[in-house]
Formats: C-alpha cells, sequence, structure tokens
C-alpha cells in the first residue's frame, strides 16, 4: 500500500503541487494553501490518503516539487 501524508500547516502555497496533480491538489482561496483532496484528516493539520500505484507518480512528482518538503509519499 502507498499512503501520502501531507503537513498543511508548513505549506507556503507555492502552488506548485496544485500545478502538477489538478485531480489531488487544490489551493484553498480562504488561507492561501493546498488542500489534499481525498484524504483524511488524522490530527494537527495532518493529513492521509491512501493511493494506487498507477497514481503514485502524481504525488512523488508533487512531493519533488515542494520546496519544503511537507509532502511525504511512502510505501507500507
Ligand atoms: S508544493 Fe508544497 S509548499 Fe507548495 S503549495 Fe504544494 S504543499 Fe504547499
Amino acid at each position: 500500500m502507498i499512503q501520502v501524508i501531507y503537513y498543511r500547516d508548513k505549506c507556503i502555497g507555492c502552488g506548485s503541487c496544485a500545478d502538477i496533480a489538478p485531480d489531488w491538489w487544490v489551493m484553498d482561496e480562504q488561507d492561501g494553501k493546498s488542500t489534499l483532496l481525498k484524504s483524511v484528516h488524522k490530527r494537527n493539520n495532518i493529513f492521509i490518503t491512501k493511493v494506487e500505484a498507477d497514481e503514485v507518480d502524481y504525488f512523488v512528482n508533487s512531493s519533488d516539487s515542494c520546496p519544503i518538503g511537507i509532502i511525504e509519499v511512502r510505501t507500507c
């Protein structure tokens, strides 16, 4: 299983993730941070979603593009 963990508190709103994978990331007009769609809020603004193997590239690319490294792609 592949999980994506997103530490939303630290987002600086650069928009890279939403440019790369707009089906998964949307910029919030209210606070300027990115929102990970179809995710579950765990605690302290940490969001997690499960990803199918054929979608993982979107998240790896999003993670690589994030200037502060707050998108983690983890194989469990
Ligand atoms: S790439 Fe990182 S810092 Fe930029 S909007 Fe996405 S989560 Fe936020």
